[in-house]
């Protein structure tokens, strides 16, 4: 999205990596037809009115990729460039993601192209609400199941648990996940997306006999993903040198006091003005001289024109799709260690399986058994896209899509194609 110019759009991207993974699978034509494309495509259109007593209209979507293993899954985003392309990239990165960790979903994503920094409580809710009743049909907690995105939060959930449970008279819980604990959330996944990168990277280290404590990183966007990534990398020793959000990026070669970033990002919404650091360019943060880079944003960050700027070893995907394919032939001939996106972020949507899990129990769970499960499903999805990466002699984000793209192809054999 950053660099759609360059690099096309992140659609194009999601199916270039599809045909990768199939060519390395030497999957058939009927299968790639039967799997690739989107189950269900929705444009809505949302009159909603404004502060000042406008109406003013807002475009959403909602895409399901995938229901062959299982209800759709993926959250939804607010951004002034959402378009319908980067949705259904994103939902059918979801398919593939949930299959690359195991868990019974398909994919989905939705948004709304808006710009939420400048809309008030009550705008967001009521536009949150009339989207919310515009995509009811396709949504429920055995068909399809919202979750917080970029710029969509627990309150967001809430509103979407509220309308979707007043038209059925009854409450729904699990008809979203990233709801807050006390509407049936789970303790653990405001923070589960980072903490699923942190183990990721934790693994990778492993892999190369690589020291995490004492290593540096740098960490692009410091949202939830970003800033959670960093402040566990902080706890386990790593030196987190650089950060960045929309508005700036900070530096500082001993290391950022991650917490008191933290803390400055909550009170005044940016990281620039933090004391004991150096302002620098965004450019600069990617070309840091770093072992770990954390692309926690948007899509499309590292392109084919600053790609070979990358100092780091390890290049962790936080963000869905900040490398784009040309990038990725880069990086690889460089040596980079890439953990891929659909494997590198699934801990959110492992942890809003279990979310939906409790739900659907009634039954709620302490937080260290979510934070034991999460490393142990993170844990077992790195070693199985290793074992493809190593066996098969394939990069690691091919190998990350065989394993999901391998899985959906044997859900579907199984399945057989209605009528
Ligand atoms: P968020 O809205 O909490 O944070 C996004 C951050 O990126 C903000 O700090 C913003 O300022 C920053 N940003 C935006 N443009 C930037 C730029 N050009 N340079 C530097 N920083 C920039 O969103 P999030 O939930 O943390 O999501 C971040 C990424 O992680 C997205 O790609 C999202 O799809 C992906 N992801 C999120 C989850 C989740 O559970 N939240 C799960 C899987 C993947």
């Amino acid at each position: 999205m950053l660099t759609t110019k360059i690099n096309g759009n992140a659609y194009d991207v999601a199916l270039e990596n599809f045909d990768a993974a199939a060519d390395a699978l030497a999957l058939d034509n009927d299968t790639r037809e039967a799997i690739k494309y989107p189950e269900r495509v929705l444009t809505v259109s949302l009159p909603v009115r404004m502060d000042d007593g406008r109406i003013h209209r807002f475009e959403g979507y909602r895409v399901q990729h995938s229901m062959v293993r299982g209800p759709a899954k993926g959250g939804i985003r607010y951004h002034p460039q959402v378009t319908l392309d980067e949705v259904k990239a994103l939902a059918t990165w979801m398919t593939w993601k949930c299959a690359v960790v195991n868990i019974p979903f398909g994919g989905a994503k939705g948004g709304i192209t808006c710009d939420p920094k400048h809309m008030s409580q009550g705008e967001l809710e009521r536009m949150t609400r009339r989207y919310t009743s515009a995509i009811l049909p396709m949504i429920g907690p055995k068909q399809d199941i919202p979750a917080p995105d970029v710029y969509t939060n627990a309150q967001t959930m809430a509103w979407v648990m509220d309308t979707y449970s007043a038209t059925k008279g009854y409450p729904v819980p699990g008809v979203v996940t990233g709801k807050p604990i006390s509407l049936g959330g789970s303790l653990g996944r405001s923070e589960a997306t980072g903490r699923g990168v942190f183990y990721t990277i934790q693994s990778a280290c492993e892999h190369l006999h690589r020291e995490l404590k004492g290593s540096t990183v740098a960490v692009q966007g410091f949202g939830n993903v970003g800033s959670i990534t960093a402040q566990m990398l902080h706890e386990a020793g790593a030196r987190v040198i650089a950060v960045s959000d929309s508005t700036g990026c900070v530096y500082n070669p001993h290391g950022l006091n991650i917490p008191a970033l933290m803390h400055l990002k909550d009170l005044t919404g940016r990281v620039e003005g933090f004391p004991e650091a150096e302002n620098i360019r965004h450019a600069d943060l990617l070309a840091m001289d770093c072992d770990v880079l954390v692309p926690a944003a948007l899509e499309n960050a590292i392109h084919s024109d600053n790609a070979a700027a990358v100092r780091a070893r390890i290049v962790a995907e936080a963000a869905n799709g900040p490398v784009t394919p040309a990038a990725d032939r880069v990086l690889e001939s460089m040596g980079v260690f890439l953990i891929p996106d659909i494997l590198c972020n699934a801990g959110g949507v492992t942890v809003s399986y279990f979310e939906w899990v409790q739900d659907e129990q009634h039954l709620f769970w302490e937080a260290q058994d979510v934070y034991r499960r999460l490393e142990r499903v993170m844990t077992i999805a790195f070693r199985d896209v290793l074992k493809l990466h190593e066996e098969r002699n394939v990069p690691m984000r091919i190998a990350a899509n065989m394993l999901g793209v391998g899985r959906v192809a044997e859900a579907v054999h199984l399945r057989g194609i209605y009528p």
